[in-house]
Formats: C-alpha cells, structure tokens, sequence
C-alpha cells in the first residue's frame, strides 16, 4: 500500500475551466501535486487539464447529482479549492431578481456547502486535508449594485471561519483566500457576455493576475501541517478597497 508520504496530493480545484481556478491547477501541478479539475465547460477543462497533466471531471455545483458523481469519480483527496463563482450584474437591491440572486448563491454557497460535503470525509481520513475556499474582498466590504454577490461572498466568509472550528483537532486545514480585482471572465459573465463593460472594470490601473491568486494558494498549502493559514486579502497595488481603486485618469 502506497502510505500519503509516498504518494503525491491530490488537489481538487472547482471552476478549474478559467481563470482562478486553472491558474491553480497549473501551478498546484507544478508543486507536485496530482490534481482533479471540475467545472461545466469540459472542453475548456480538458485544455487546463491537458497543460498541467490533470484530470478533467465535469461538474456543475449547483446540481446535487453532477457533484455526486463527481465525487465519486475522485479516489482520493487532499487539497479542496472551492473556487467555483459568479456575479450577476450590478443591480441595486431594488432591482434584484429571484433568478440573478439564486444563481449566484447556488454556486458560490450552495455549492461550495455541497462539494465540501461531498468531500470532507476524504479530506479527513487521508490524515493531511485542506480546504482553501476562494473568497473575496467582497466578503467584508460592500458597494452599491453588489448585494447579492457581497452577500454570497460574506456566506462563504461565514461559513470557512464556522468550519475552522468545526474542524478544529482534526488532521483537516482550512484557508480563506480573499482577492481584490482579478481579470479574468469573471466581469464578462457578470455582465452577461458584455466584453466592453467588463473591460472598463480593469481600466487605468494593473488588476491582479489569476496566477498572482494561484501563487497564494500554492503557499497556503505548502505549508507545514501544523500550520494553519486562516485567511489571505491580496489585491491589486492600486486598490486600497472594493471601491476605492487609483486609475490612472484619476491621478
Ligand atoms: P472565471 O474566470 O469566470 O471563473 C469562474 C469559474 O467558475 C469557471 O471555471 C466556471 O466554469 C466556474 N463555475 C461557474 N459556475 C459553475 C458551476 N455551476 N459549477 C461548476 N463550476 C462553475 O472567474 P474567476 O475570477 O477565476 O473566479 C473564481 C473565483 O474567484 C470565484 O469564486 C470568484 O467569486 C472569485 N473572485 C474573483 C475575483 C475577480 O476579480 N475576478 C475577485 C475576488 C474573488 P464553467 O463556466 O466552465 O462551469
């Protein structure tokens, strides 16, 4: 029998299709670790996959029987990142709709509740788990048009800090990676495929790049295991906070 010492980790990376997500899986590769990459678009996995020597899983997390399957494509497990997210547009409270408001909590806490689920038990008999939740700055501060996506984000702020003392006393690490602005597709769904209005986003000043995140997350499971990291905020140079941004026509 292989013991854990001898085996590389296996990582296992949601919304592993762009962005984020993929960053991690390459670079969680190139530390050495095996890893499992879900999401829905699997055309785009099996491109990350293909890169990093992964292995390509389909999984929509706000379906009860895709993560189901998913996790029972998964023989083993180490690393959780629950990375799977999105906005949907910038409405004020007013104008929130059931649908926008119910498809960002049924990805972003729903299923991060379900794929943890899914595997904690893994996580917890293979002696060495850790479970990094992509969070956001938007977990602890607020703007106008962001309620329904701040208030997903506090959720899964909630839910990381109630878990590490769930989880406390067992082998199973639990980690917050909070970002400022990151580009990736992230605006471009948010704003319905408006690829203009995504880009303004990020204009006048250097957002963070998906492998600045990446890196993060290398380092908060590369750690050694009586090492807790409970939290990392990393954001661009030029963003003091959620709105408060320096771009360059500002100055
Ligand atoms: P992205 O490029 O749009 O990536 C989002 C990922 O989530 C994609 O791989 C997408 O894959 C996956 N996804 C969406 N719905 C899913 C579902 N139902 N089931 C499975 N996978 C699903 O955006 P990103 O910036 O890398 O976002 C990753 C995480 O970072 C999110 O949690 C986001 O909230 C967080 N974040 C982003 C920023 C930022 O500025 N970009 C800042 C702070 C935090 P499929 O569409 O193929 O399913």
């Amino acid at each position: 029998m292989t013991s854990s010492a001898a085996r590389a980790r296996t990582a296992v990376i949601t919304g592993a299709s762009s962005g984020i997500g993929a960053a991690a899986a390459l670079r969680l590769a190139e530390e050495g670790f095996d890893v499992v990459l879900g999401a829905r678009r699997v055309e785009r996995l099996e491109q990350v996959a293909a890169e990093c020597g992964g292995r390509p899983v389909q999984l929509d997390v706000t379906d009860s029987d895709s993560v189901d399957r998913f996790a029972a494509a998964i023989d083993s497990v180490d690393v959780l990142i629950n990375n799977a997210g999105v906005a949907v547009g910038l409405e004020p409270v007013a104008e929130l709709t059931d649908a926008g408001v119910e498809k960002v909590w049924q990805t972003n806490v729903m299923g991060l509740i379900r794929v943890t689920q899914a595997l904690l038990p893994r996580l917890e008999s293979g002696g060495n788990g850790h479970i990094v939740n992509v969070g956001s700055v938007a977990g602890f501060e607020t703007y106008p048009g962001g309620a329904g996506y701040t208030a997903s984000k506090h959720a899964v702020r909630a839910i990381t800090r109630t878990l590490r003392m769930e989880l406390v006393g067992k082998p199973i690490r639990i980690t917050e990676i909070a970002p400022g602005h990151v580009e990736t597709e992230f605006a471009v769904t948010r704003f319905g495929g408006d690829d203009q209005r995504a880009k303004r986003v990020y204009e006048g000043f250097t957002p963070l790049r998906p492998a600045d995140v990446a890196d993060c997350v290398a380092w908060a499971v590369t750690r050694p295991p009586n090492v807790n990291i409970d939290e990392i905020v990393v954001r661009p140079l030029a963003q003091a906070t959620a709105t408060l941004i320096a771009r360059k026509e500002d100055s």
